[in-house]
């Protein structure tokens, strides 16, 4: 396992990182000071980034690694979306899922300047670890559900324009700061009027 530099560059979609399954890690190694060093990086540079969630394969850091936490100071590419607390998922396993799924504007910081209508199940409960490699599994609703499955898709190599299959549903970040101004029912309905950070159970 490589220690991370301080400030490590959030890789960019096209990048061969992005686009791997990551491997589990041992507790032995979550109990390792580089592991925790990195860990620390990884929080820093999800909240540099005003990220709500961030990946280890973003940061090259190739492990099952996770982290997601809105709070007051990051909450500006999502404003509608609830406060979560922030927390690491180590070898995290989506153990369950809903078959009810919802929509919901998503965005990446490997893939600036895009947003994408994307469809998921409403709830998951997830299985893994916490940083100190107790065992914990949690259930989410919502957004924060919706947060959990987009970071874990990054450490299956998934990016969230692959879940799109209609380029209408993918515009620029630009076009979303302005959704007030565009065509009605443009790309669909309740895609033009659910803001960021909020759910839309159609699409
Ligand atoms: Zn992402």
């Amino acid at each position: 396992m490589a220690k991370l530099p301080d400030n490590p560059d959030v890789l960019i979609m096209g990048h061969p990182l992005l686009f791997q399954s990551q491997r589990q890690v041992t507790i032995d190694e979550i109990h390792s000071d580089e592991f925790q060093h990195n860990l620390k990086v990884m929080k820093q540079s999800q909240f540099d980034s005003i990220g709500i969630g961030l990946a280890a394969p973003q940061i090259g850091w190739e492990v099952r690694v996770m982290s997601v936490g809105i709070s007051k100071e990051n909450h500006a590419r999502y404003p509608k979306a609830p406060y979560i607390p922030f927390c690491y998922w180590i070898n995290p396993q989506i153990i369950n899922v809903s078959e009810e799924t919802n929509w919901t504007w998503e965005g990446c910081l490997s893939v600036p300047g895009m947003r994408g209508w994307v469809e998921r199940p409403v709830a998951i409960t997830l299985a893994g670890y916490d940083e100190h490699g107790q065992r914990k599994e949690e259930h989410f609703e919502g957004f924060p559900a919706r947060v959990m499955q987009h970071e874990y898709d990054h450490l299956n190599g998934d990016l969230f324009p692959m879940r799109i299959d209609d380029k209408n549903l993918l515009v620029p970040h630009e076009a979303i700061l302005h959704q007030e101004q565009w065509a009605e029912s443009w790309p669909t309905e309740n895609a033009r009027n659910t803001e960021r950070g909020q759910l839309s159970s159609d699409r």
